[in-house]
This record gives C-alpha cells, structure tokens and sequence, in this order.
C-alpha cells in the first residue's frame, strides 16, 4: 500500500514537472515608453516600436503619452519605476522639469533611455535622437538654392525650452550666415502646436506680409501657417519639419506645404539599444540619428505610397503574429498534453504492471494454498486412518488384556490363597514375612486391577447391569469409612463423616458398584494426601439427588487435567503412577449406570473434592440390612505401607565392619523394602526416598555402593548419579542404576552420567547380588591401582590384577592433592588426620572412608606407609644415615622407625644400605 502511494506521488510530481515547462511563458523584460505627446511623428515611433517588440518573445512593453504635459510624464514616469518595469524609455517633454524625476530613477538602479528630446544634466544610460542642427543647416541650404534674389524668412518656433526645437533654430540661424542672399526676419513661438503656431503665423505674415519663406520647427505649424496665409491671400514658401506621413507628406502632397525635412523616428533602434542595456551586451551611450532627406512634390506621393504599403505590411506581420502566437499557444498546450497524455501512459502501463504482478502473486498464493489444503487434506486422511488403526489397535490391545486377564485370574486365585497363608505363618523370619507380605500386597493389587479392566470392558460393551437393592445409605457409608480409620490413624490424618442427611433415608443402589466407587474416591484420598492431612466424606441430598463427596487437603490435580481425570489409563503423574488409572474412569461408568453424575473441583497444592450425585430411587418401601464389605486389609493393601524394622543407620564406630555398605535410593516404599531384604544379608543397606536425599545421604555416609532407580520425583537418578560422581568425597563411589525400561538410549544417558552398571527390572535376586558383588569387587582393583602405581606398598602381598576399569579425574586429583598436602609436612611427627581431612574439604569420617575406599588404608595406615616408601627411597639414593632419614621422614624415634621399617619390608633399614653397598 505504501509503495502504490509513493508511486502515485512520485508519478503527480513528474507529470507536473514535465508540464509546468511547457506551460510557463514568462515575459522577461517589461519595458515602459513615456512619449512626452501623441503627434503623428510619435505613432510612427510607437508603430515601430511594437513591430520590434514583435520580435522579442521576452519582451512586453507599455507606451504611455504625457500629453505635451510634463505633470504626466512626471506621473508616467514613477509609475513604471514603482510597478517593476526594467528599463524606462522617454522623450522627455521639457527638459528641466522633467530631469529631476530621471534623476531620481537613475538613482534607483532603473535603466533610463532618453530619445528625441535630451534632459540638462545628461544623467541617462543613453540617449538616442536625431541631430535638429543638422535639420536647421539642411533648412537653411534648401532655402537657400529656391529661386529669387532675395529670401526673407519667418520662423515658427517649436517649445523653446524643448531640446529639438533649439537645435533646428540654431542650425539655421549659424547656416544661413553663409548665404547672403537668406535672412530671417522674425521668429514666433509656436510651441508644437497648431492652434499657437496659427496665432504667430497670423501675426507674423500681418506684419510681414512679404515674407518670401516660412520655416516651421514641424509640420503641424507649418500647416497652420498655410492656412493663415491662405485666409491672407498670400503665398510665401512653407517648409515643416518631421515629414510624418499624415501630415507633413500629405501637407506636401496636397500642396500646403512646399517642403518638409524627414526626423528619423527608428523605433526599432531604441527597443534594441534598451534590451542591449538589459542584456549587458555593449551599447552607444550617445546614437546621434543622421537627419534625412527634403520631402516636396517630387517625392511626397511615392512616400506616402511608401508609407500605405509600410502600413499594410505591419498589419500583415501583426495579423502574422497574432496568427503565429496563437499557433505557438496552441503548440505549448498541445505539448503540455503530449506530456501529461505520455505521463498517464507510463502511468497506466506501471499500474497494469504492478496490477499484473499482483495477480500472478495472488495467483501464485492462491495455488499454494491449493497445494497446502492438499497436503492438509491428506494429512488429515492419514491421521484418520491413523486413529482408526489406532482405535483397531486399542480395541485389540483392550481385548488382549481382558483375554489375558480373564487367564490371569485364576492363576491369581491360585497364588493369592496359598501366599496368604504362607505369609501368616509363625515360622517365618522377619525379612520372610515382610516378604511375603509385600507379596500379598501386590497379588491383591493386581487382582483388583484385573477386575476393574474386566468390568470396564464389560461397561464399554454395555454388558454390565446393576443389581439394585433397597439400602440405608448413611450406616454403608459409615461402614466403609469405618475400615480406613486405622490407616488414618497411623498415617495421622483426620478422617470425618460430616451428614445432614436424615439417617433412615434409603435408597436403591448397586451396592457392590457404588462400595467400589466410595473406596476408589477414599483410597484417591489417602493416595495423594500427604500424613497429618484431612479427609471429609460427607453426605447430603439435594432436591431428588443423593450427593456423596469426599474432599480432602492433598496436592490437588493440575487444572490442564482436570478434563482427563476421568478418562480410561490417565494419570497425572505418568512418571510415578501410584495406580492403574481405570479407577475412576470406572467410578464414573457405575455412576452413571445409576443415572447419576460424578464431578471434581480441585485446587494444585489445596486439595480436591470428588462429589456423587445419584438420583434418589426406591425398589422397595424398606430398606435390605446390608453391611459394608471393605476390609482393613483391602485398604492396607491399596493405601497402606508394610510395616518393617527399618535398618540402622551406620554410625562412626562401624568403621571396622567388614560387610559394604550400600545405599538404595528408590520413590516405591515396596521396592526399597524388597531390596533391603534381598541385600541386607551380605550388606549393610541404607535407604533414601528421591534422589536428593540419596545425594545428602551418599555424602554423609559415603557408601561402597549406590543402588539408584532411574525415575523418581525431586531429583531423578541420572541427576542423582551426576551429583554423587562430581563430588569428591562420593566420586569413587560405584553407582547401580535400575529401571523398568530397558531401551539403550536411557543405558546410554546412565552411563553418560556415570553410571557403572545398569539392572533392569524385574531382576532376580542372583543377578542382583552379582552385580553389586562385581562393582565392588571393580572398586578393590582400582585401590590396588593406586596402591601399585603411587609407590605406596601393598597391604596385601597379592598378585598384581588388571584394573577392570581406570579411577576417575576427581579420584586422581584427590588423591594427587593428598600426597602433596601430606609431603609438606612429612618430617612432623604429629601430623593430624582430621588437620589433613580439613585441608583436603571434607568432614573426618567422610576422609576415613574415601582414603579407605581408594587405598584400603586407614589414612593413619596410609600416612605410615607413605613415610616408609620414602625413607626406602632415601636409603637407595641418599647418603643421609639411617637417624636422619628416620627424622626426615616424621618418626619421632630412630628405634620406632626400624621397627615398622622391619614390619613393612621383612628387612631394617641397615640391611637395605648393606646390601646396595655390597651387590
Ligand atoms: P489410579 O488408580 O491411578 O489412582 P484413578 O483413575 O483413580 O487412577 O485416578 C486417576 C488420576 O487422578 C490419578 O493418577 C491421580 O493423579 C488423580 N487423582 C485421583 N484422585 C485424586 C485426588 N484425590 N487428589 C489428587 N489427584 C487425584
């Protein structure tokens, strides 16, 4: 989305880019022209101005006329200078009024062309006019070569204070003194204009009315002239100034004038000296125009010809012009719209592109997610078929086991009987009986299981029907409660029946299902309820509903199974199940064979409370007497522990005792018990309920062997068995892993643990006692290593044995760390065992047995040896006497040290020297 909005931004912004060039046309320069009047002389100027300015595509001009007033040339002035024009172009109309006002534009960095007329100061950036002398002079010669003897002149005069006008009278006056036979009688001011110069001709021919020639400084008084002399009757010589075609060439050619001089306009030539000075190009600061030839009737109608034709051929070129903007107009548009048409394309063609990819990707995603519902759809087929052969394959399974316990039954029949009466038989030895007991116990166990499988099945193929009798439900309840009494009582928990019930109520049930429900949900009770807890069964009804519950103060069930509970085979704790599973499965099928419900509400580390509720039914108007079935046995058999003298824990002054201590560290009371019994004749057995208290106990003790089970709550084995072989005062220590699995991946991660030795169950008591004879027996080989290898003597004279396996890091560097802490302070006498032990960071007894277990010393034994293998050492290599090596070595006297020398080597220290002296 973004990226469209970007490309739709990026798009305007070039189509606009490309059109804003093609629209612009911008004029550059804006000149103002200030004609100081509107005379025929001056719309030739204008005309010729506009038809360069035609030329120029960047230049715009604006002409304004002053009117012969100098206050509106002075207006006309500062208004371009205020409106931004570049360039100021006048015929100033009086020269000094109108200087100041030049002045102050010049000032203000305007550009100021002064044409025709000049200013006093000559302050301008250029000026352009013609030269009025040289008119005067060309008056003067004209008038000059005319026929007759003498030529007595008039002079209309134009403004006097106008530049042009001084310079035709000055180029006359200074001419004609070269011509006798011309002389300039008087003069008038006429000051441009017709109306005045008619005023002064009229007096001027009243009071000369001889007067042979009338020279006026332009051609609209010589006209005025003409007229007055006509109304006079006379007819002097009148010649003009300026020869603008619609008066001084037509006053020619109409015969009112005689002659008139040509004042060159070159409009044209002021637009391009101004646009020079714009341009920076390089200008003539003064361009004095040359003064052209006499008009009279021999050429006044040519040039008015001339002058038509000119005419005609401007307003061509205009309609031209006009014709070619409008083209060139329409030209700019229609490349605006090439431009905008080609945008739109690009454009277009980018949006089918993007509009192009994004289809082919929706098509691309739309195939694979065609391809993925594919791979879903037959994953799900193979899932169904998965559960369908899983279902085959659990109905199959289902049917085994209740085949297999059908079979199962009678020879458990078989076994129960005569191993109940074995085990209360008076000839037995404690440990028999306990083992026959914990025999009892699991047969019973496995009975029940069997039933429940078989009537589970039973439920499930809806073959199982209840037997409904009338019954006072309040004495059953007591009944049942009554058998656990005893296990609440050792277990020292508070067992209570809470009822509001009416005690005569009665109701029809299956007695036997619904007993089977109530010990279930009891003996759950007591299961995953911790000693010292409570346990609350009480009894009420509610509306037509009998509600039985039994809550108790246990760990509670995880809310993530709550919704399992009740499922066939589940267990919350899969490692360490203290039951089948099918229980309450099963106590949900009878209840609900009751039509009626059975529901938990539980809290983790609270406790759980199971509630029955069967609707209250009657089969007969009185109750049947009925007595509970449940047993003290049944419920020592499925919630109680075997009693049994739990072995003594060894205590410092067992040192000496011969049979190896070995440590059992199980979770299931009943193993531990059966491997006390099987081990305790040829050991002495500690034991330990999680692998924690196995750690703690295996430290303190420092057993010759550990027996550990795999899985087990607080600490597993493999973490148990890491624990112990990364301690140094445990690491010699051999470790017998047990499990009920025999996969290799678990051998294997035993064995990376530091395991050395695996036992899977069930195990006969034979292997057992092989394996734990055999891992000892490895322990003694490794202590004959470091007996041999650390030059210390044997305590044994026995033949040398391959190690089975080598001693581990830890063991080395303990050992290492020992004799280097000992070394140090060989020569003293006094040295301390327990100062040693401290040293070496474990507790005294915990010394005594690790330096036992690696050497097969005690450490004083070992010390004393260690003190001998090097005095034997000195008296092969050293030249000291016999006394001193007794004192190097820590004896406190000589006599001491032969003595034991003599026991340890068969020889004294003197016969050792004697015979390395005499070989
Ligand atoms: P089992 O025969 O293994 O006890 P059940 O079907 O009776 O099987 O119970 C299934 C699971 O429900 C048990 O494994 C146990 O985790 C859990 N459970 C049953 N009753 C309780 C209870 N009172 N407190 C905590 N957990 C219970």
């Amino acid at each position: 989305m973004k990226f469209f909005k970007f490309l739709s931004i990026t798009l305007l912004a070039g189509l606009i880019g490309i059109a804003l060039p093609a629209c612009r046309q911008e004029k550059k320069y804006r000149i103002g022209v200030s004609q100081c009047s509107d005379d025929d002389w001056r719309k030739k100027m204008n005309e010729e101005i506009e038809r360069e300015v035609m030329f120029h595509d960047n230049v715009e001009v604006e002409i304004r006329s002053a009117d012969d007033s100098n206050e509106h040339q002075i207006a006309d002035l500062n208004y371009f200078a205020d409106n931004g024009f570049d360039i100021i172009i006048t015929a100033p109309n009086e020269s000094d009024p109108i200087t100041p006002t030049i002045d102050s534009i010049m000032a203000r960095g305007i550009p100021v062309v002064v044409f025709d007329r000049t200013v006093t100061d000559h302050n301008y950036t250029a000026f352009q006019g013609a030269d009025n002398d040289s008119i005067g002079i060309q008056v003067a010669d004209y008038v000059n070569q005319l026929p007759g003897d003498k030529k007595r002149v008039l002079e209309i005069f134009g403004n006097p204070g106008s530049s042009p006008a001084r310079g035709r009278h000055n180029g006359f006056i200074k001419q004609i003194d070269l011509y006798p036979d011309v002389e300039l009688i008087a003069s008038g001011v006429g000051n441009w204009n017709y109306e005045r110069a008619a005023k002064v001709a009229d007096s001027l021919l009243t009071i000369y009315p001889d007067a042979e020639v009338i020279y006026a400084h332009n051609d609209r008084m010589a006209l005025a002239a003409s007229d007055v002399a006509d109304n006079k009757g006379l007819h002097p010589f009148i010649i003009g100034v300026d020869a603008a075609p619609q008066i001084g060439m037509k006053g020619v050619a109409e015969g009112k004038i005689k002659a008139t001089f040509l004042y060159p306009t070159e409009g044209h030539e002021v637009i391009r000296t101004a646009l020079d000075i714009l341009e920076g190009k390089p200008y003539d600061k003064e361009s004095i125009l040359k003064a052209t030839s006499v008009v009279d009737e021999s050429n006044a109608d040519i040039l008015l010809l001339q002058d038509q034709s000119l005419r005609e051929e401007t307003s061509k070129m205009e309609r031209l012009k006009t014709e070619v903007d409008r083209y060139w107009k329409e030209h700019r548009l229609q490349t605006v719209f090439l431009y905008i048409l080609g945008g739109l394309l690009l454009m277009l063609f980018i949006l089918l592109f993007l509009f192009l990819r994004a289809f082919w990707k929706t098509q691309r995603q739309q195939a694979q997610l065609v391809e993925q519902n594919k791979e879903l759809e037959t994953q799900r087929d193979n899932e169904r078929r998965l559960n369908e052969q899983l279902q085959q394959a659990t109905q199959s399974k289902l049917m085994f086991f209740t085949n297999v316990s059908h079979d199962l039954r009678t020879p458990l029949t078989l076994i129960a009987e005569p191993v109940r009466q074995l085990s209360e038989a008076d000839n037995l030895t404690p440990p028999q009986k306990t083992m026959m007991r914990l025999a009892l116990k699991n047969v019973r166990i496995l009975q029940r299981l069997i039933n429940q499988v078989l009537d589970f099945r039973k439920y499930e193929n809806g073959r199982l029907s209840l037997s409904l009798t009338e019954v006072n439900i309040y004495s059953l309840v007591e009944d049942w409660t009554e058998a656990f009494l005893a296990e609440a009582r050792r277990r020292h928990m508070k067992l209570s029946i809470d009822s509001s019930l009416d005690n005569s109520l009665h109701l029809a049930l299956d007695v036997e299902k619904i007993e089977r429900v109530f010990f279930n949900l009891l003996s759950n009770a007591f299961k995953y309820t911790p000693d010292n807890g409570n346990i609350d069964v009480s009894l009420k009804s509610e509306g037509d509903n009998l509600i039985i519950s039994v809550a108790d103060s246990g760990r509670g069930i995880p809310p993530e199974d709550i919704a399992n509970i009740f499922d066939r085979f589940f267990q919350v704790d899969k490692v360490h199940p203290k039951g089948s599973g099918i229980g309450l499965s099963l106590a949900k099928a009878f209840v609900e064979l009751h039509e009626g419900s059975l529901s938990v509400v539980s809290e983790l580390g609270k406790g759980s409370v199971f509630t029955v509720s069967i609707p209250i039914k009657h089969v007969a108007e009185t109750p049947v007497e009925v007595k509970g079935a449940i047993t003290g046995s049944d419920v020592s058999d499925e919630v109680g522990r075997i009693e049994r003298q739990e072995p003594a824990l060894p205590s410092d002054s067992d040192s000496d005792e011969e049979r190896p201590l070995v440590l059992v560290i199980d979770d299931n009371t009943d193993i531990l018990i059966l491997l006390s019994e099987l081990l305790n004749e040829r050991y002495r057995v500690i034991t330990a309920p999680n692998g924690s208290e196995g750690v703690r106990l295996a430290a303190k003790y420092v057993p010759d062997l550990v027996i550990c089970d795999v899985m087990m709550p607080v600490m597993d084995g493999l973490e148990c068995c890491r624990r112990i072989k990364s301690e140094v005062s445990t690491s010699h220590i051999p470790v017998l892993m047990l499990t009920a699995c025999s996969m290799d991946e678990q051998r294997v991660q035993g064995y990376e643990s530091g395991a050395d030795g695996y036992l899977s169950k069930p195990f006969s008591d034979v292997v057992l006692s092989a394996r734990c004879d055999s891992l000892i027996q490895n322990r003694r080989r490794i202590i004959d290593l470091y007996s041999a290898d650390k030059n210390i003597p044997a305590p044994t004279r026995k033949a040398p044995q391959a190690p089975a396996s080598q001693p581990g890091d830890i063991d080395n560097e303990f050992y290492r760390r020992f004799i280097e802490i000992f070394r140090a302070s060989m020569s003293n006498p006094d040295v301390n065992v327990d100062a040693l032990a401290a040293e070496m960071g474990l507790g005294r007894s915990q010394f005594y047995r690790k330096i036992k277990a690696l050497t097969n010393f005690s450490p004083v034994e070992l010390i004393r040896n260690i003190r001998l293998k090097e005095a034997r050492n000195l008296l092969l290599t050293s030249e000291m006497t016999v006394s001193e090596i007794a004192y190097a070595v820590g004896f406190s006297t000589p006599a001491y040290f032969t003595k034991c020398y003599r026991e340890s080597f068969g020889e004294t220290p003197s016969d050792t020297r004697a015979n390395l002296v005499a070989p």
